[in-house]
């Protein structure tokens, strides 16, 4: 807007320059006379020379000054002077010269001062114009892929070395790597070297970093292009952006395209629904067809990525396509270490924090979670100014990160506070009173996120498979805040309603998909269907009759009610102990783990829960 308005502007003030000059021109030019002051000035003898070129008459007065007299062509200027009644021998007295009219200084004289205006305001014309192009840019060349090549040679390139964990994928990768160092060696074995390859892994595990590690480590051309990018545009831009992107990277092979977030343009087709989904489908088309395009040692090896390998259109995992795959874990407790370290390379850390201590306390953190830890920590230790990074910036940006920053700010009321507290101290307690619960590492009244308290509650290892009596007891503790205010106050507040979804959530899912359900016994009900264009599961398959609706309905309130029951049992045994630790937050705000156990004064049920090293699972409200 403002650049539009500023072009006009200059346009504008150009115009009025052009405008100015020209009135400057025309001051400038020779004056021209009539044929009658002529004949005056003739016979006052004020004439030095007369010069005709054609029906042009030049005269140069005694003064020197020039000036033009027009004459019709045919005539002699004699004649004319004669019949405006100028005497013969005054026109006889002055020197007459005749020029050719069609001379090149004559027509230079007459058509540059014409032409003048005009090439000014052409020119004008096409400045103006490729400016405005110039801010079209994009608008002008949609069809071009945007994708980005990376320097060959930038100094800061990665490596599999910023890479920290993912040992598997890595290894499968060297493999791509050395395909795209040597081909030849695989190609005098008649081997053919695979086309695709697909990262498939959570959010923040690294996927962009480990494909940009392939280019960094082969040092060849990376193509980077992201699959919303593609789906931003006018219909069948998609396509020539595909079209575009694979005509690049020909010319530049060996190197690798990588089409980050695949999912957006890859998934399955034939469910269509609007104009936008064929946009995507002729993408996705696109995509298929120029792999299939180029020969398998041509040296082009397209890497895509994605977190929802399960919508991929099956077309794209067929063999000549994606048909390499690479599966990214979330890091276990050894690779967070070592990513952090990575992270923590330009930090100063002061003499206490341990990153061994802070991989152990953060259990399910991706890889970006840990980056932006380290970042979180270190902007804080500035805030404080602080020379180095403390463990308790460490440790506090944990929170930070699982959770949103604190919220100081907003100060509940005396009543809330009070209920907040008690609905807390509800959570742990329940949670430290039974015997399969992970241990509470933290509780809190300071709200966080949309949160207005949380207990922390974590595991003690990275747990890759859990017990059902596991669940059940969580449902139980899920529901303590529930059962405390319940208790307590004899109301409930809407404090407990995300606890609550959290609850309906679990229930359904023991229920119909880890058939954790004793009635209705180890099979899943229900197929998740998708809506593409809003890219979450909104619909259910029903693949199961009306009355065992019922029965599941049935089933979840079963599991609900018995762990709300469970939970008021341990809070109304144990009222006292819910009023200290409440007691305890008000004044306190936050315990620490062990401030908790010593306020409860009871060591864990679950034996495994006393005091170690703790990991992490969030429970909030
Ligand atoms: P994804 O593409 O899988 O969502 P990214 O590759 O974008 O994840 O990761 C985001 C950031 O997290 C990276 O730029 C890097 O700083 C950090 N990160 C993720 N995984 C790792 C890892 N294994 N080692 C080091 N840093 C990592
Ligand atoms: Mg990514
Ligand atoms: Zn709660």
């Amino acid at each position: 807007m403002n650049q539009t308005l500023r072009n006009v502007l200059l346009f504008i003030g150009a115009l009025a320059i052009v405008g100015v000059i020209l009135a400057f021109v025309n001051v400038d030019e020779t004056k021209t006379l009539d044929l009658t002051t002529l004949a005056t000035e003739i016979e006052q003898g004020n004439v030095k020379s007369l010069i005709i070129r054609g029906t042009e008459v030049d005269v140069i007065l005694r003064d020197d000054t020039e000036a033009i007299v027009k004459k019709e062509s045919g005539e002699s200027l004699s004649e004319l002077l004669n019949n405006y009644g100028v005497p013969s021998e005054k026109i006889r007295a002055i020197p007459i010269e005749v020029k050719e009219a069609s001379g090149a200084s004559y027509w230079a004289r007459v058509i540059i001062p014409n032409l003048i205006p005009f090439i000014l305001i052409f020119g004008l014309i096409w400045l103006f114009f490729r400016q405005v192009q110039g801010q079209n840019k994009n608008a002008m060349s949609f069809g071009q892929s945007k994708a980005k090549e990376m320097e060959k040679d930038t100094k800061n390139k990665e490596t599999f070395k910023d890479v920290a964990g993912v040992k598997e994928a890595k290894e499968e990768l060297t493999e791509i790597v050395e395909f795209l160092k040597i081909p030849a060696k695989f190609v005098a074995l008649g081997a053919k070297i695979p086309k695709g390859v697909l990262l498939m892994g959570s959010p923040g595990t690294g996927k962009t970093l480990l494909a940009r590690a392939v280019a960094g480590e082969a040092g060849v051309p990376f193509f980077h292009m992201s699959g919303s990018e593609f789906v931003e545009m006018l219909v069948g831009v998609g396509a020539s952006r595909v079209r575009d992107l694979f005509d690049k990277a020909k010319k530049r092979a060996p190197c690798i395209v990588f089409i980050d977030e695949i999912d957006a343009v890859g998934r399955q087709r034939g469910s269509g629904l609007g104009g936008s989904h064929d946009e995507r489908e002729q993408t996705l088309n696109q995509i298929l067809v120029e792999m299939d395009g180029f020969e398998p040692n041509q040296g082009i090896i397209v890497m895509a990525a994605t977190n929802r390998p399960d919508v991929l259109d099956p077309a794209l995992l067929r063999p000549g396509r994606f048909d390499r795959r690479v599966i990214l874990d979330l890091p276990d407790i050894n690779d967070r270490e070592s990513i952090l370290e990575i992270h923590a390379k330009n930090k100063p850390l002061a003499d206490g924090a341990e990153l061994r201590a802070l991989a152990e306390r953060t259990p399910g953190f991706s890889g970006a979670d840990l980056a932006n830890l380290m970042n979180e920590a270190a902007i804080l230790a500035a805030r404080r100014d602080k020379k180095q990074i403390e463990m308790t910036d460490l440790l506090e940006s944990i929170e930070k990160v699982m959770l949103g920053p604190e919220r100081k700010g907003r100060v509940l009321q005396e009543d809330e506070r009070k209920i907040t507290a008690v609905h807390e101290a509800g959570h742990a307690i329940v949670a430290h009173l039974q015997k399969n619960t992970d241990p509470v590492r933290k509780i809190s009244i300071i709200s966080r996120g949309r949160a207005a308290g949380y207990t922390l509650k974590m595991p003690l290892l990275d747990k890759m498979m859990r017990r059902r009596q596991e669940y059940v007891e969580d449902i139980a503790v899920m529901l303590g805040g529930f059962a405390a205010e319940k208790i307590f106050f004899g109301d409930i507040t809407t404090g407990a309603s995300s606890d609550m979804q959290q609850v309906t959530n679990l229930a359904r899912q023991m229920v119909t998909q880890w058939g954790m359900s004793e009635t209705l016994g180890p099979r899943t009900y229900g197929e998740k269907d998708e809506l593409i264009f809003l890219g979450r599961e909104i619909h259910e398959n029903r693949n199961y009759s009306e009355g065992v609706a019922s029965k599941i309905d049935q089933e979840i309130d079963k599991l609900i009610s018995n762990g709300l029951q469970k939970a008021q049992e341990i809070i109304q045994q144990n009222k006292e102990a819910v009023v200290k630790v409440s007691d305890e937050l008000l004044v306190k705000e936050t315990l620490e783990r062990e401030e908790f156990y010593k306020v409860i004064g009871v060591p864990p049920a679950n034996p495994k829960n006393l005091l170690s090293d703790p990991g992490t699972e969030e429970r909030k409200n």
